[in-house]
């Protein structure tokens, strides 16, 4: 059996004195051998003079001393032996100003019980010897932890602090005997004293100090300090149990680290995040982005509108799969689940019901990302190709129309002398024209050609020569119904033996239905190419548009030396109108205006949506002044337009504008709206409602 631990209980009540023994020997009677004595003279002079008393515990109010009296002189007494106070009452400043002074617990008689009373002891007894050892081997330790950029802090359990390392002086300002010597309250705000204290009340949670020696428990928290030239410093704490070598805490072991800059950098990314936000619900097209899960992380209006979703709130969070709108869903989760693997674009075409009907969106898949450079998160984005499929599909169609009539065509043969008299005519031509052989030789065909293209015919014919002897060409006829139809003849001179041109042979087809075809694709080419170039809702050009007509004036005017006006518009408190009118009636007004810009420019000009309620007018030619102009002109018309919706007079808009102009302000594309863009913004900032050009 190992020697029991002598313990000294100063103590003038006799029964505070056998309770207190009681229960210690509760605690175990082998572990402790108690000395009792009444008075504090008779008590220090054991500790001055007797060896080996683990610890002491002295009431504060004894015959022949009181309160801070008692405290001051144990302490001088026995310098390194744990002192314990017990108060009769529950004196919390006493007993904490006891704690400052250097007693390591307290006790209030008839709180504490055997298990806290032996609690209280053995802790009193270790944190002693900690301190102690840490005193006695700090070179040791103060070798180890100047090499460390973290601030390692130890305190015991009643935050007194025992050391810290050096490095507090790069984090704070101040050296560890400083700190030491000032104490907390230089470097600790309130707020962040107030954690702290939190994290000793629950370190010292009777439950908490129990799970100690398991070592699970830990705190980890972010503090502001102040570092001594009076800037804040954010400072990530990890805190956990002290323990002595038998594993009972003793007190706290803190990593302090400087996260200062990472903070920073956090507030730098919520910005963009922020900015990418903005832009990503604006964005005229379908965006979503899914997590590694495959869950909705993000997901725009277009998008949240296609799915016919009131708003992002029922869909963020939940996996690909509850949007039953999309047909193809096991298709569009295997692509991304493919991106999330090999990091590659991808694309596929969405099957989407809305309303009853199938809508086809065209959908890219980019891989995004995280800070760490790992594929985590897919962004899907996609634009409507309905219409655009259905015309594509029609032009098949009519191609197709096309290439049978050309298959099926008989031709018609016939021949004729110079002044249009037919000498011969097949079986084909007079069935197409209704008449008999006998009928038609020996008269001249120009009856039935359409009289507006006689003058052609005859031009042609004449134009066969020995030399020239073939020439094909179009034009309209009448046919046995009376109908015009287009042909396309082929006329070849026949020579005599002396080579002089005696007659013509001609074949011809009719090519109505090929002209008809070719004139439906040329206007379906046409919607096609518009399609891709218009806005829907304005008509007016689109972005893509704007840039290739910018680009293609820069490139004629960088050759002919002209300028090119630019009128960058933006429509004030437009969110304000829509929340005020709803979204229809916005669109309404973004349709009027417009029109009224078609209406208000010179030929040559483009005016294209460039944004949701932003309008560039591209000027070829024209001056900063000519644009500045157009804008003042624009903007007055637009502050005096009326708009009616469901009955209703909206109230007027105005625009703030900015101009720019080639080559003044940018030779580029980029830097001309750049320009554009920053004087427009200027207007904004200038109050609104007014045009500003890169001059002012
Ligand atoms: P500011 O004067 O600063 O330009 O204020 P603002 O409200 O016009 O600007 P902000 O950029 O905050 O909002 C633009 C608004 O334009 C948001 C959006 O509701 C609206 N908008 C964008 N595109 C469309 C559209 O196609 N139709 C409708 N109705 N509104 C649109
Ligand atoms: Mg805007
Ligand atoms: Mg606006």
């Amino acid at each position: 059996m190992e020697s029991r631990t002598k313990l000294l209980l100063i103590e003038d009540n006799p029964g505070d004195a056998r309770l207190m023994q009681i229960m210690i020997n509760e605690a175990g009677a082998h572990l402790f051998q108690v000395d009792w004595v009444t008075r504090l003279e008779e008590g220090l002079n054991k500790l001055r003079n007797e060896e080996g008393y683990a610890a002491v515990l002295v009431d504060l109010t004894l015959p022949d001393s009181e309160g801070e009296d008692t405290i001051q002189r144990t302490l001088a007494a026995a310098p390194n032996t744990p002192v314990i106070i017990m108060t009769g009452f529950e004196d919390e400043i006493l007993a904490s100003r006891a704690i400052r002074r250097g007693v390591e617990d307290y006790l209030v008689k008839g709180q504490a019980d055997g298990r806290l009373i032996y609690r209280s002891i053995r802790y009193a007894i270790q944190r002693k010897k900690l301190v102690r050892e840490l005193r006695e081997g700090q070179e040791r330790y103060q070798l180890l932890a100047e090499n460390i950029r973290d601030v390692v802090w130890r305190s015991d359990l009643q935050a007194n602090l025992i050391d810290i390392t050096p490095s507090v002086e790069q984090m704070l300002g101040y050296t560890p005997e400083e700190i030491c010597r000032l104490g907390y309250a230089a470097t600790t705000p309130e707020p962040s004293q107030k954690v702290y204290d939190q994290v000793y009340a629950e370190a010292n949670r009777p439950e908490n100090l129990e799970k100690a020696a398991s070592g699970g428990l830990s705190w980890t928290f972010e503090v502001q300090l102040l570092h001594k030239d009076g800037s804040p410093r954010w400072v990530e704490e990890r805190v956990v149990y002290l323990l002595d070598e038998t594993r009972c805490p003793i007190g706290l072991l803190g990593v302090a680290r400087d996260i200062t800059e990472r903070k920073k950098a956090d507030q730098k990314t919520r910005i963009m995040d922020q900015r990418f936000r903005a832009a990503f619900q604006r964005a005229p097209f379908l965006m979503a982005i899914f997590d590694p899960d495959l869950k909705y992380e993000y997901i725009n209006q277009v998008a949240l509108d296609q799915f016919n979703l009131k708003d992002e709130s029922g869909i963020l969070g939940k996996p690909l799969g509850s949007i039953r709108q999309v047909v193809n869903l096991e298709e569009f989760s295997d692509s991304i689940r493919a991106t999330l693997v090999d990091g590659r674009m991808r694309q596929l075409i969405l099957r989407i019901i809305h309303q009853n009907q199938e809508y086809k969106v065209q959908c890219y898949l980019s891989p995004l990302p995280d800070d760490e450079g790992n594929l985590t998160r897919v962004l899907a984005a996609g634009y409507d190709i309905t219409e655009r499929l259905r015309w594509e599909e029609e032009l098949k169609i009519s191609h197709a129309r096309y290439q049978a009539i050309v298959e099926d065509q008989t031709e018609l043969v016939c021949r004729f002398l110079a002044d249009g008299t037919l000498t011969f005519t097949n079986q084909a031509y007079c069935k197409y024209f209704g008449c008999t052989r006998e009928q038609l030789v020996n008269t001249k065909f120009f009856p039935q050609i359409y009289p507006d293209d006689i003058d052609l015919v005859t031009k042609k014919i004449a134009s066969i020569t020995a030399e020239n002897p073939v020439v094909t060409y179009e034009y309209r006829v009448y046919n046995a119904e009376g109908e015009v139809r287009w042909q396309q003849w082929t006329d070849r001179a026949i020579l005599n033996d002396q080579g002089e041109l005696i007659e013509f042979q001609s074949v011809g087809r009719d090519i109505t239905e090929q002209k008809q075809a070719e004139m439906d694709m040329e206007r379906m080419n046409a919607a096609l190419r518009e399609l891709s170039v218009r806005d829907p809702l304005t008509g007016l050009h689109n972005r893509r548009y704007l840039v290739e007509y910018i680009e293609a004036s820069i490139a004629r005017a960088a050759r002919d030396g002209g300028s090119i006006g630019i009128v960058m518009m933006d429509i004030d408190h437009f969110k304000q109108y829509n929340d005020t009118y709803g979204h229809t009636a916005g669109d309404l007004l973004l349709k009027q205006l417009g029109s009224l810009m078609l209406s208000n420019m010179r030929q040559g000009d483009a005016a294209c949506r460039y944004g949701g309620e932003e309008f560039v007018l591209v000027m070829p030619g024209a001056s900063l002044n000519a644009a500045t102009n157009r804008a003042n002109q624009l903007s007055r018309l637009i502050r005096e337009l009326h708009i009616e919706h469901h009955g209703q007079v909206l109230k007027n808009i105005t625009v703030s504008v900015g101009t720019a102009a080639y080559p003044r302000d940018g030779k580029t594309l980029d830097d001309l709206l750049k320009a554009a863009d920053a004087a427009l913004y200027r207007a904004k900032e200038q109050g609104r409602d007014r045009v500003v050009s890169t001059e002012m």
